[in-house]
């Protein structure tokens, strides 16, 4: 099959990433009269959804340039901007394709926009995803088991057909391919980040969120393939750096940006961490829930939002620098973002404690400034050049 040109690539990634009317959403909805359900940042299954004739659809809040004219009168001022820019979405229309909302357990703020979407759209399906903090497969598994089969249940109520085996089967496979195209991506950009400049890469992974996974697939190796055949990207004398802390409300595109010039190769990171949250192939066996279930238990990447039972706090991501070659950390955490905040002092400990040089910053989906985050970024990758050249 013939690949587009990088350039159209790109320009299609962009505009899906910034059409907030979900024009796609709009679009398959009128060519297969299926449901279409939004779910908020970290991991949801999808597959389950797709297995029922549901397209899953991936809301990661605003960009600098939505205006928050009502969202603002539903939060106090000292949380994070995402449930603010979500609420404004769903007033203004943007969500209107949306039949339903999933809000998975990762804090506090999640837990109560849960609420206030009840409230707010009483007539569309809200489904709390109550995510396992225990790993055990009799405990934390057959809740989780109990909770997948609920929300099955609440989907079929509103349209979606019946759960079987066999359609789980098969959406866990062609999710499982997402996954490795995914992880090509990532794995091209650790050996070669001059060729995948992370703002670029960033605009697919966003893209792939609003589309069915047969084409988000398709999208991603037409990435990867444009990207090796382009022979006009050249190696870049900038530090590698691993980026941690922007697993939920997104940074501004800009900021991303910013730190490209500044100097930072970003060669591993955080972003729509849905598409890598299971980090291989899920194998499917007889009981395709029972997979599901058992690779959310035990495959699931580290993240604030899951509780560490056994080993040390930051010990996967000492292990993450390590296994990219990054020489440096960025925290880059939304403002007010309690699990990234939260962890940071015992992650700091555990990266400071193998030598790793790490700086910190903050944003917020909004920002529009990103002056003080250059210069400090720049610094950082100036530093690390002159300390790994002396
Ligand atoms: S940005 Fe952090 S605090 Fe805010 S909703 Fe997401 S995980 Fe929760």
């Amino acid at each position: 099959m013939s690949t587009p040109p990088l350039a159209e690539l790109v320009a299609r990634a962009e505009a899906l990433y910034l059409d907030y009317r979900l024009g796609a959403v709009r679009e398959w909805k009128r060519k297969t009269g299926g449901l279409a359900i939004g779910y908020m940042p970290i991991y949801v299954p999808r597959e389950l959804l797709h297995a029922q004739g549901v397209l899953p659809v991936g809301v990661m809040g605003g960009r600098e340039d939505l205006e928050i004219i009502k969202g603002d009168a539903y939060y106090q001022s000292y949380i994070c901007h995402i449930p603010r820019s979500t609420i404004e979405l769903g007033l203004n229309g943007s969500l209107d394709p949306l039949d339903g909302m999933l809000f998975p357990a990762i804090c506090d703020v999640i837990r109560n926009l849960s609420g206030m979407w009840q409230s707010l759209f009483p007539d569309k399906l809200a489904h709390y995803l109550d995510l396992p903090q225990d790993f055990d497969p009799e405990l934390g598994g057959r809740f989780y088991r109990h909770d997948l089969e609920r929300l099955s249940a609440s989907l079929v109520e509103r349209g979606a057909r019946p759960l079987t085996s066999e359609a789980l089967a098969r959406s866990i496979e062609l999710y499982n391919a997402e996954r490795r195209e995914v992880r090509a991506l990532y794995e091209l950009r650790r050996t070669q980040p001059w060729k995948l400049p992370t703002h670029e890469l960033y605009l697919f992974l966003r893209a792939a969120l609003v589309l069915p996974v047969e084409e988000s697939t398709e999208l991603f190796r037409q990435y990867r393939q444009a990207v090796l055949d382009d022979p006009g990207r050249k190696p870049l004398d900038q530090a590698r750096v691993v980026l941690t802390g922007s697993f939920c409300e997104q940074p501004p595109l800009g900021l991303i940006k910013t730190l490209e010039r500044a100097g930072c190769s970003i060669v591993d990171d955080d972003f729509v961490q849905v598409l890598r949250f299971i980090r291989s192939d899920i194998p499917v066996g007889d009981d395709p829930l029972g997979a599901l279930v058992h690779a959310f238990l035990t495959d699931a990447m580290a993240s604030p939002t899951r509780y560490v039972d056994r080993g040390r706090k930051g010990a996967e991501l000492v292990q993450r620098v390590r296994a990219c070659g990054a020489e440096g950390l960025l925290f880059c955490a939304p403002s007010f973002c309690d699990p990234a905040l939260l962890d940071q002092p015992m992650l700091v400990k555990a990266v400071e404690a193998e030598g790793i040089a790490w700086t910190a910053f903050k944003y917020a989906e909004n920002s529009g400034q990103f002056q003080v985050i250059r210069e400090q970024a720049g610094t950082f990758a100036d530093s690390i050049k002159l300390w790994s050249n002396a």
